[in-house]
């Protein structure tokens, strides 16, 4: 379905953001104060518009209230970015998505009505450092504290053998999503489904567990 989605600063997050969702098909209305930055960044979204975020007469006018999304993506100007947040949530949008800088940061952006506080730089360092010390994990997305989803290359003596037979929930306390094989993947996969060498699995567990998977 297409969204419409607002990026406000466009530093290199926002930019990133701002490009992708537009070339997945959505809807970008990308907002900086910069000119230059709006200039460099206007063929590669919908609509790209230089004004003072901070400025509630200017973003009424952008018509923010009626995006699907917003993302505040302003980063060193803590202020500017904790009152942007507030604005465009208190215009109606639904979900609002904020960049903190440190812990403080996010709890300020919560209390004023992000949905979703995200701090790129450290949940890169996080994913860098799992795909290090790891070499079977080829992708990972933290669902909480302590649980994960992650995408495995499966470990060659499983080839052959079906998930009842590698007995997988018991012995490693993680349960298969999905088992992809080429272009094909399978999204239910059940216990007389059997692995081939150079599957992929995609493992739901607890960060301990699948840790251990993936030193495998
Ligand atoms: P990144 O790490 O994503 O590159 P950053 O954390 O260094 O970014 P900044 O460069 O401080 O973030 O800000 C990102 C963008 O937000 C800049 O292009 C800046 O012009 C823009 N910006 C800052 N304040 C405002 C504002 N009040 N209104 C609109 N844009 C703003």
């Amino acid at each position: 379905m297409k969204k419409q989605f607002v990026v406000i600063g466009l530093g290199r997050f926002g930019t990133s953001i701002a490009k992708t969702l537009y070339s997945l098909g959505h809807e970008v209305l990308a907002v900086d104060e910069s000119e230059e930055t709006v200039a460099d960044i206007v063929e590669h979204v919908t609509h790209a518009v230089q004004a003072d975020a901070t400025d509630e007469t200017s973003l009424k006018a952008l018509g923010i209230r009626n995006f699907d999304v917003a993302i505040v993506a302003i980063g060193n100007d803590m202020q500017a970015s904790i009152l942007v947040t507030l604005m465009v949530k208190e215009m109606g949008i639904d979900y609002v998505v904020s960049k903190a800088q440190n812990d403080l940061h996010a709890k300020v952006l919560y209390k004023t009505g992000a949905d979703r506080v995200v701090f790129p730089e450290r949940e890169m360092g996080v994913k860098v450092a799992n795909n290090l010390v790891s070499s079977n994990i080829l992708d990972y997305i933290e669902l909480s504290e302590d649980y994960s989803i992650v995408e495995i290359q499966a470990p060659s003596e499983w080839a052959g053998k079906n998930l009842a037979e590698i007995n997988i929930r018991a012995k490693y306390g993680v349960n298969v999503m999905a088992i992809k094989r080429n272009a094909e993947i399978n999204i239910s996969p059940t216990a007389v489904d059997t692995i081939e060498e150079g599957d992929t699995l995609i493992v739901v567990g607890e960060n301990e567990d699948l840790g251990s998977l993936g030193e495998r």
